[in-house]
This record gives structure tokens, C-alpha cells and sequence, in this order.
């Protein structure tokens, strides 16, 4: 801190991400990264306008991209699509442009950690809902006056899966508010909401190019929801930063959109490894939440979860361990390649025999 810091630049805890760490050949599990490389054609794209062009600014509206996503999910119009740099920053003009209300919003008192945070920059109220002991969300905790309310679905760090029903029952009974469904990690066995825009003007879904399009580094995320909901992003977005999305990302993500072989076959791959981790971890004695997404979230009885992260370090294998309360005991490991998966369980074996 120092003397020309604002008042608001004084008052911030920010989001710490996972480590990033410089050194090679770790097995890096700790930021729910995609192992297989993003689909070829999108660096095709990306190459094919790395040319002179980059002296001209990037279409501010990224049109060529929200009628990609228009068309991949079919029921979507343009005009309800809106694109951002990595859905981080989707979610900041949501609290700001949709969640900043009188009443408190509501979200799991287990989820994304940057939630908090973003209502800490923008003065948003919150009350956090307890998950169940299963570390479930109940949808009917939901239902009582407030001033919005967001979740991932999967949840984040848990993985736990809400169906289409209780997602529609959360939404349905809050016709007042806007109900924000976070779905960083919905296509590793989830069902979208994407489905329910049509009919509920207050449900807004959120989606990102960093999980199952493995483009965490091109930074792009996407907002769907109804055109009134999607004009008072473009507002903020309009009063932020002109041009979120520069030339490349806008290419590469459009790119990756079309490409529909490589998604599902290598988001296929993920899942395939993931239920074969969570079999191995089962065998080796620990609880694994039930994952529909691209991580499993696991606790053993007789080991401690900052220990085990410690010992997997020490054999350069890098898992994310929380210290917050009811989850401290839990690792989250982000599902790698088979070969990764297996090293990982190897050295989970050798460690509680040791
Ligand atoms: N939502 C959730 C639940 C996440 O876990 C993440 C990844 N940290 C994000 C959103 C943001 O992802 P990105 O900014 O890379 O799109």
C-alpha cells in the first residue's frame, strides 16, 4: 500500500489463480487446463490473420463470432450472444450490469472464489447459501427475495451437477431477479441452460472457451441469454474497454466454435479418463465427488489433503488444495492426459503405502 492508493485500491482482496510455475516438466493438474491442445483449425485461423492487418483495430462487436456461437447452439439469435475476454471478464460486467441491486444476491458458500470478490469491487450485497453435506445445492435455497443469484453448473470446486429441471425450478422461481448459470465446465456432462433461454427472460448463461475448447490462453468467454439482458452488458462493456476481443481471439474463437469433431472428440477423451481416475481414487481409499466436469474433487479419511498436495509436489505433480472451511480436507485435481492420470494415481499409491 501507498499514499496514492485510492480507497478502493486499499479496500480489494483480489482473486489469487493457481500457480503457473516456470519450471518444466511438472504435471500440472492445479488449473483445470484441457491436455489436448486446442483444435487445429482455430490456429490455423489465428495464423491466417497474424498479418499487417493487426495495425487496424478488431471488430468492436465481434459479430463474426456471436454468429458462430449463434449457430452452434441453433435456438440462439446473435443479439442474445455476448462475447468477452475469458468469461472472468463476462462475469464482472454481469455483477455490475445485472447483480447490483438493493437485496443481497445469493451463491453457494462452496464455489468460484471470484464471486466474492467481484462483489467486493462493485459494492454488490451477498448471503452465501450452505451446500447440503453431499455438497450439493438445493435448488428450493433459492427461492426467497434477493437481489440475484449465480452458481456454476457443474460446481466449482466440487463438480456436482444440477439437472435441467432444478435449474428451470431455480430460474422459474425468481422471476424478479436474474439468474446467472456459470457453465465454465458443462460440456464435460452436463446439460446446458442454454436450452431455457427462450423462456425466461431473466436466466443468463455463461459460458468460456478455456475448458472443453482448451483455448484457456486465447482468454474468451461468452454471455447467452435474452436481448434486453445482453444489452446492459454491451452498456458496461461499452463504458470499459471497446475492443475486449482482439483480432486473433476473435478468429481463433470463432474457429474453434465450428470445429465440432475435435470438441467432442477430445472432451469425450477427458470424460473417459476422468471416470477411469475416479475409479483408481476409489480403489485407493478416497471419496470422489460424483464430476461431471473436467476435475475430480476428492478426500481420503486418513490423510491430510495440504499433506498429500505436499508429497505430490514433491513428486512434481501439481493439484489445487483450498484453504476454506468444510473443503480443506478435499484436493482438485484437473483431469490430464491417461498417462498423466496414471502417474498421479501411481504416486497417490505410493504415498499412503509409504
Ligand atoms: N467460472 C468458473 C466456475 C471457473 O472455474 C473459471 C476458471 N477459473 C471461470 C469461470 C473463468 O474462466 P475464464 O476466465 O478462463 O473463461
Amino acid at each position: 500500500m501507498n499514499r496514492y492508493w485510492s480507497e478502493v485500491a486499499k479496500s480489494l482482496t483480489p482473486y489469487v489463480p493457481g500457480e503457473q510455475p516456470k519450471l518444466a516438466n511438472l504435471i500440472k493438474l492445479n488449473t483445470n487446463e484441457n491436455p489436448y491442445g486446442p483444435s487445429p483449425k482455430a490456429l490455423d485461423a489465428i495464423r491466417e490473420v497474424t498479418s499487417d492487418n493487426l495495425r487496424l483495430y478488431p471488430d468492436p462487436e465481434g459479430s463474426r463470432l456471436k454468429s458462430a456461437v449463434s449457430a452452434y447452439f441453433g435456438n440462439i439469435q446473435p443479439a442474445q450472444v455476448f462475447v468477452g475476454n475469458g468469461s472472468d471478464e463476462v462475469l464482472a460486467h454481469v455483477f455490475l450490469a445485472l447483480l447490483k441491486h438493493e437485496r443481497p444476491i445469493l451463491f453457494p458458500d462452496i464455489t468460484y472464489s471470484f464471486y466474492p470478490v467481484y462483489c467486493r469491487l462493485y459494492g454488490v450485497d451477498f448471503e452465501t447459501v450452505p451446500l447440503t453435506e453431499h455438497f450439493a445445492i438445493r435448488p428450493d435455497d433459492y427461492i426467497r427475495s434477493n437481489g440475484g443469484v449465480i452458481f456454476p453448473n457443474p460446481n466449482a470446486p466440487t463438480g456436482r451437477a444440477l439437472s435441467l429441471a432444478d435449474i428451470e425450478r431455480i430460474v422459474a422461481g425468481n422471476p424478479a431477479s436474474v439468474v446467472v448459470v456459470d457453465e465454465a465446465y458443462v460440456d464435460f456432462g452436463a446439460e446446458s441452460a442454454v436450452a431455457l433461454v427462450d423462456r425466461h427472460p431473466n436466466l443468463l448463461v455463461v459460458q468460456t472457451l478455456s475448458k472443453s475448447r482448451s483455448l484457456a490462453g486465447l482468454r474468451v468467454g461468452f454471455a447467452i441469454g435474452d436481448a434486453g439482458l445482453i444489452e446492459a452488458l454491451e452498456r458496461v462493456k461499452n463504458s470499459f474497454n471497446s475492443y475486449p476481443l482482439d483480432r486473433l481471439a476473435l478468429a481463433g474463437a470463432a474457429a474453434a466454435i465450428e470445429d465440432r469433431e475435435w470438441f467432442d472428440r477430445t472432451r469425450q477423451a477427458v470424460m473417459r479418463s476422468r471416470d477411469t481416475l475416479t475409479a483408481r481414487m476409489t480403489d485407493l481409499g478416497f471419496e470422489v465427488l460424483p464430476s461431471r466436469a473436467n476435475f475430480v474433487f476428492a478426500r481420503h479419511p486418513g490423510q491430510d489433503a495440504g499433506d498429500l498436495a505436499q508429497a505430490l509436489r514433491e513428486r512434481g505433480i501439481i493439484v489445487r488444495h483450498f484453504r476454506l472451511p468444510r473443503i480443506e480436507q478435499f484436493l482438485r485435481i484437473t483431469i490430464g492426459t491417461d498417462e498423466q492420470c496414471e502417474a498421479l494415481a501411481t504416486a497417490l499409491a505410493e504415498i499412503l503405502n509409504a
